[in-house]
């Protein structure tokens, strides 16, 4: 979650693909690493099986839109700010991250045939195989786990399976790559017991938003592959939520994975009123119906004159590419940031998905390095972080 700097410019009719194309993004199973729909499913009268559109209110998934752009499923993010460390902090962003998960359950429920929970590779390939979507949980942020690390089996047993240490700004666990003082130089040792917790686990460790050191220090400590579930080169834009070549082939020759993000690849608009609407935005959960449309409204006003993530299509597959070069088809996937701050110019939802299948294909990727990217990686980690649990 980026503090909602929702990107992506006015929607825009995506290029068709060929039926070819088509049929096998279709026929793959199409992930994705980091999707911060749970932000909306707590709005007052917003439901997850309707058709909405970003141009209304910034939405860039829902099920309809699933179906349309072959996304079969992925991580949908419990997310929480950074606050105080603090008994008070902690017991409210508990309070929020159970909300959420919540949320998540819910959507799940509320449609059997449609969605089912994910907690395992084969579980999403058979998910997907009836025509499913699986639902994967993440946290983004252990923040809400207090001063302890027992409270992360809690989440472990309602189904969560990946998890960062840490967002904008240190915590208890760890230093974060922005919005941080270097409070720890990388890992506290309660980050330590972290690590060894989510490896005891099987929870697979996410290391986006984490400082540098932090990542060094987690790729050192923890006996199974690491992620990224949303970042990118850093050669391609100096951001610090990118990562240089050579940790990026540190996580690879790990075994993991860098599943590339769609934010964070040239520079965003930071004009006040752009930072006071992004503000509003982490509320939006408790926003009215009218509340939200004026919101969705006024960030189209903003967006008319200057978009706030300005990334092309072209852009991203650049970025991409360059991964796939440096690490090569085993090491890479796809983490857009899909409302938390993803989007691309012309492409504002999850709709346009089957359109890096065809730009994977014409840049001469096989069928077999196609499905690696869209999950076959992502589930290879996954199966590794769980084969080396020790629960
Ligand atoms: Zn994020």
């Amino acid at each position: 979650m980026l503090a909602f700097l929702l990107g992506a410019a006015a929607a825009a009719q995506q290029p068709a693909v060929s039926p070819a194309i088509r049929a096998l993004h279709e026929r793959l199973l199409v992930l994705d690493t980091h999707l911060d729909t749970p932000v909306n499913l707590g709005r007052p009268g917003w439901n997850f099986a309707q058709r909405h559109s970003f141009t209304d209110d910034i939405s860039q998934i829902d099920l309809p839109r699933m179906k349309e752009g072959g996304l079969d499923g992925g991580f949908f993010v419990i997310y929480t700010q950074q606050g105080p460390l603090t008994a008070e902090g902690y017991a409210a962003a508990k309070a929020h991250a159970w909300r959420r998960e919540a949320w998540i359950r819910a959507m799940v429920r509320q449609l059997p045939n449609e969605m089912e929970l994910a907690f395992t590779p084969d579980d999403a390939r058979r998910i997907a195989a009836k025509g499913k979507r699986a639902v994967f949980q993440s946290i983004e942020n252990s923040y809400p786990l207090g001063p302890t690390v027992a409270t992360m089996k809690d989440f472990y047993d309602v189904g969560v399976r990946l998890a960062g240490p840490v967002h904008n700004g240190d915590n208890q666990f760890a230093d974060a790559t922005k919005g941080g003082k270097r409070t720890w130089g990388g890992l506290s040792s309660l980050g330590r017991e972290w690590v060894k917790e989510a490896n005891r686990l099987g929870i697979l460790v996410d290391l986006s938003h984490s400082s540098d050191e932090t990542v060094d220090q987690v790729l050192e400590l923890s006996k199974a592959p690491v992620i990224l579930s949303h970042s990118g080169p850093r050669a391609l834009y100096d951001s610090p939520r990118n990562l240089d070549d050579a940790r990026i082939k540190k996580i690879a020759a790990k075994g993991g994975v860098i599943q590339v993000n769609s934010v964070f690849l040239a520079p965003m608009d930071d004009r006040p009123e752009r930072d006071k609407l992004s503000g509003q935005w982490e509320s939006l959960e408790d926003a009215s119906p009218r509340e939200a449309r004026e919101a969705g409204q006024a960030w189209a006003r903003l967006e008319a004159t200057k978009t706030a993530n300005p990334v092309t299509f072209d852009r991203f597959m650049e970025s991409l590419l360059y991964v796939l070069k440096l690490v090569g088809p085993d090491h890479v996937g796809i983490g857009m940031d899909w409302d938390g701050g993803g989007g691309l110019i012309g492409m504002n939802d999850i709709s346009g998905l089957p359109r890096i299948t065809a730009a994977l294909k014409k840049a001469g990727y096989s069928d077999a390095d196609v499905a690696k990217i869209w999950s076959g990686n992502l589930l290879r980690a996954l199966g590794e972080a769980q084969r080396l649990a020790t629960k």
